[in-house]
């Protein structure tokens, strides 16, 4: 079902944000993480659109599978790798670098046929806690895996930071050490960095690093200004101001009377809510953009609709409301919608219908 709200998607910034990785990290190769359906922006177009990217990162098997039938032949790496005999199989028979984090893919490994060879990256946890190997056994896994006849020559070594987004934490450090103690005597490829360490942690740009969200335009750091590292916003959220009002002082506005005007109040109604996307827990306050000028939005967000204050604001029905984009960071609506612009663009990425410019 098509809706009014969309989704506009600039190639041209997508491709600057990945130049701008390789000028901030010029010794790493950059694998652009492009997993659920490229953090909102559409994985086949954003895979296109960053075709001169060195690989690709994925969640899951499906994800990297569906990039191989549209025939890219880059390097793919599968975050969460696989969990069962035929998703190994698969993994072989695609050319997949799969990442393995648990015993039971070891498992798996020391059972498999012998015609199977797999491409693994070892994923070492140091101190993020939420998949990989305890660090301490990076020795002796390593060993295992380099003379484990279903593993083709190299196994990388990757890690990943838990806190990188904050730059006084002393997480990192303490995370880059643990790896290091464990890791430097052996002759691997290295993954480190996610767009926080790309950013803010020059001791992270090892081999490979994995930039996600800065490729999208967003900042990766708390209160984080993305125009300040250089990076150009991608992804759009449009809809069309559907009806203007005035609404008397005293009177208040939307589901649970939320909001009351303390004046007689212009408003408009934008055609965009929960249902495409947009943060239901967006407070009164949360900016918007209308016809150059910045306003916010009154009361509570709706299923498909947000009033929006036109104090002062020249406007009529079927003028186009930015809700994030060129004129307004989607880091400023997260900031005010209490969330991460992560979670914002793949809501209404993938609820909003996209248009690639
Ligand atoms: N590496 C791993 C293992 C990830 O899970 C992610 C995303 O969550 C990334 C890299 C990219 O992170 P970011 O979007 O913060 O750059």
């Amino acid at each position: 079902m098509k809706r009014s709200a969309r989704a506009i998607i600039d190639s041209s910034a997508l491709r600057h944000n990945l130049a701008r990785c390789r000028e901030v990290a010029p010794n790493s190769l950059a694998m652009a993480v492009i997993k659920a359906d490229a953090y909102g922006h559409n994985m086949l177009k954003t895979a296109e659109t960053l075709s001169h990217a060195n690989g690709f990162a994925v969640s899951c098997l499906q994800e990297a599978i569906e990039l191989r039938q549209a025939r890219f032949i880059h390097p793919i790496l599968v975050l969460q790798g696989f969990n069962t005999m035929q998703g190994m199989k698969a993994a072989a028979e695609h050319r997949l670098r799969v990442v393995l984090h648990d015993l039971s893919q070891l498992e798996l490994l020391d059972s498999a046929a012998a015609a199977i060879k797999l491409d693994v990256a070892l994923k070492l946890d140091t101190g993020m806690h939420r998949l990989g190997f305890p660090v301490e056994q990076a020795p002796h896994l390593f060993e295992r895996l380099s003379k484990h006849p279903n593993v083709k020559p190299t196994p990388w070594l990757m890690t990943h930071m838990a806190c990188a987004d904050e730059l006084d934490s002393p997480q990192t450090p303490l995370q880059l050490e643990r790896f290091t103690k464990y890791t430097a005597s052996l002759p691997a490829p290295r993954s480190i960095g996610n767009s926080a360490s790309i950013l803010g942690w020059p001791q992270t740009h090892v081999n490979w690093v994995r930039p996600g969200i800065m490729l999208y335009g967003s900042s990766p750091f708390a209160n984080g200004d993305a125009k300040r590292d250089g990076l150009r916003p991608v992804m759009s959220v449009v809809a069309p101001l559907i009806a203007v009002h005035t609404i008397p002082k005293g009177e208040s506005i939307g589901y649970g009377a939320s909001w009351t005007c303390p004046e007689d109040t212009r408003t408009g109604v934008v055609a965009i809510g929960y249902a495409d996307g947009y943060p239901r827990h967006a407070p009164t306050g949360t900016p918007i953009w209308i016809n150059g000028k910045l306003t916010r939005i009154l009361g509570r967000v709706s299923m498909d609709m947000i009033v929006i204050d036109l104090t002062a604001i020249e406007a009529r029905a079927g003028d186009q409301v930015e809700l994030w984009g060129k004129n307004l960071s989607v880091d400023q609506v997260a900031q005010a919608a209490g969330t991460i612009s992560y979670e914002l663009l793949c809501n209404a990425g993938n609820l909003c219908k996209h248009e690639y410019i």
